[in-house]
């Protein structure tokens, strides 16, 4: 980016400072001719006045001549042939009428040209005016050519030019750093991008990227908590079994034993087994962010009232009742994920609930799971969707919970653009509402 910056501004110093000098050198040639040309027709107005055209007076003119520099005088007569120069190279016979500035001069009273020789790098500058006596008084003068006067001053002009532009380049140079400081003092302080000055057009950019990198931390710190929690979790059932078939392996159990530690290993063994189930669940749902849901027409109140009768076993067991409410409600949804949903908080309305408790489920709009179980406190209300969160943690592991159920479930409420909503209190029981 400097560089591309230095040599822009390498380009447009170079282009400012030739086009300068060669307007320059144009205006000024400009001026001069035109004070050449005022010098003349003052000349012409001094030979006039003191009437030495009048009479012809070849030795006066000649006088002048001589005293001012290059200044040649002509005569022309009526007839357009010169009458007199005091330039000695001249043909006498020729016709000077189609001369432009004498042209003019018969026809407008004065005139004026320019004629350059390339061969000899000189301009001459005419000047002629009318005399009353019919003839043409014409004074020229001759001059460097613009060419010649601009070859003349160029190691000058050089040297200026090549003064200018390192002068350009030193302080192009030291504005390059200063305008990309600012955006190398960004790159330097991610963490702290608050704390760098920089442009206000760059304001909303910052902004992005540091909504982004706080993003990339955020992820990559849950990323690390994940994996340390999943180990953690695969860890403790794993001991177990390792410490159970240690003891078995080396004869240490007896028969009765032996059957408890059995069913130790298979207990823990489903542990893992749905602990890695929901782990799966859940980096799939990571991996599903931005891929095709495979969406269907799904009938919630059908899979609520499948979903009471997988769980009534369950209920049985501590004698609570299920009650479903609700009508057909047919939403578009990916259905797996959808019986996830429902199990999922069914499951928890009877593990967190009281013997004899009771579970309503609602079907409109969505579906919402009630219990008169033990409920949530305000300040847990805000973590439970958190994975690996349990309030409390033997309770969850005692009854077969991972702590990833409901990260699963707001998971796919969020995949699905819906809502989620908990309501609970203490001890009387907690509201879960789905909305799609
Ligand atoms: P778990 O596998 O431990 O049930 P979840 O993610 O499903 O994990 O739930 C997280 C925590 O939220 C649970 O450990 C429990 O403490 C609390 N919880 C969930 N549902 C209920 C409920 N219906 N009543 C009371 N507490 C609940």
């Amino acid at each position: 980016m400097k560089n591309k910056i230095n040599s822009r501004f390498m380009i447009i110093a170079a282009l400012a400072i030739v086009l300068t000098t060669v307007l320059t050198t144009i205006v000024y040639y400009r001026v001069f001719q035109k004070e050449v040309f005022e010098d003349l027709k003052n000349f012409c107005y001094v030979l006039e006045v003191t009437g030495i055209t009048e009479t012809v007076d070849t030795t006066k003119m000649e006088q002048y001549a001589k005293n001012s520099s290059n200044i040649r005088i002509t005569v022309i007569g009526e007839n357009g042939l010169v009458k007199y120069d005091t330039s000695t190279m001249i043909d006498l016979h020729e016709n000077h009428k189609k001369r432009p500035e004498i042209a003019a001069a018969f026809s407008k009273g004065n005139g004026k040209s320019i004629r350059t020789s390339t061969t000899i790098n000189k301009s001459n500058y005419y000047y002629a005016v009318l005399l009353d006596s019919g003839d043409v008084l014409r004074v020229a003068k001759e001059t460097r050519s613009i060419m010649n006067l601009f070859f003349s001053v160029l190691p000058v002009i050089l040297v200026i030019m090549l003064l200018l532009f390192a002068i350009c380049i030193s302080i192009g140079h030291f504005l390059t750093k200063s305008l990309v400081k600012p955006i190398e003092q960004m790159a330097e302080n991610m963490d702290h991008l608050e704390q760098v000055k920089t442009y206000k057009e760059l304001i909303p950019f910052i902004d992005v990227i540091r909504e982004q990198h706080e993003d990339i931390l955020k992820s990559s710190r849950m990323r690390q908590e994940f994996t340390a929690n999943v180990s953690h979790e695969l860890k403790t059932p794993l001991t177990s079994i390792s410490g159970y078939s240690e003891l078995i392996a080396n004869g240490m159990v007896k028969d009765e034993n032996a059957i408890r530690f059995a069913g130790e290993i298979h207990r823990n063994a489903q542990r893992l087994i749905s602990l890695i189930n929901d782990i799966l669940k859940l980096s799939e749902l990571d991996s599903n962010k931005e891929i095709d849901l495979a969406l269907e027409n799904v009938d919630l109140y059908e899979m609520a009232s499948n979903c009471v009768v997988m769980l009534a076993p369950v209920a049985e067991k501590r004698n609570i009742t299920f009650h479903l409410d609700g009508e057909k409600t047919v939403v578009h949804a990916n259905k797996d994920m959808m019986e996830e949903i429902i199990y999922n908080l069914c499951d928890n309305a009877i593990r967190y609930n009281k013997d004899n408790g009771n579970v309503w489920i609602e079907v409109v709009n969505g579906f919402c799971v009630r219990d008169d179980g033990i409920g949530i406190s305000k300040e847990n209300q805000e973590r439970i969707f958190e994975r690996f969160y349990r309030v409390d943690k033997s309770r969850s592991k005692k009854t077969g919970g991972t702590g990833l159920g409901l990260a699963i479930v707001k998971h796919i409420v969020e995949l699905h653009d819906g809502t989620i909503e908990v309501e609970s209190e203490l001890g009387e029981g907690t509201k879960i509402t789905i909305t799609l």
